[in-house]
């Protein structure tokens, strides 16, 4: 099949430098939603195709989808996002929603 090809030579020319592969999964995505965003949906699905085309190489390689470096413990191959990532993502989550501290308490820091 012709999709596996590509995907076998995809995984080929990135088993060496799996972070490259996660730096254009994510930057993939990145476009999608700009595409999205401007509203170019042809646009939006290439670069959707193209981030889930880097995924699967990083599947393939069992390799962390943010960074690449490789995964050991079947949590993270589960996940497919390695521990440190995964801990980011998390914090950065719970570190988000600035909007639901009380507002005009204690001194205005400007
Ligand atoms: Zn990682």
């Amino acid at each position: 099949m012709g999709v596996d090809l590509a995907l076998e030579a995809l995984v080929k020319a990135y088993e060496r430098r799996p972070g490259l592969a996660a730096q254009k999964a994510a930057w993939h995505r990145q476009q999608a939603e700009l595409c999205h965003q401007r509203g170019e949906p042809d646009h939006e699905v290439h670069h959707y195709d193209r981030a889930d085309n880097y995924e699967a190489v990083l599947d393939r390689l069992v390799r962390c989808r943010r960074c690449g470096r490789e995964l050991t413990d079947p949590v993270s191959i589960e996940r497919k996002i390695g521990p440190e990532c995964y801990r980011r993502d998390a914090r950065a989550q719970t570190a988000e929603p600035a909007d639901q501290l009380p507002l005009n308490t204690g001194t205005d820091p400007l």
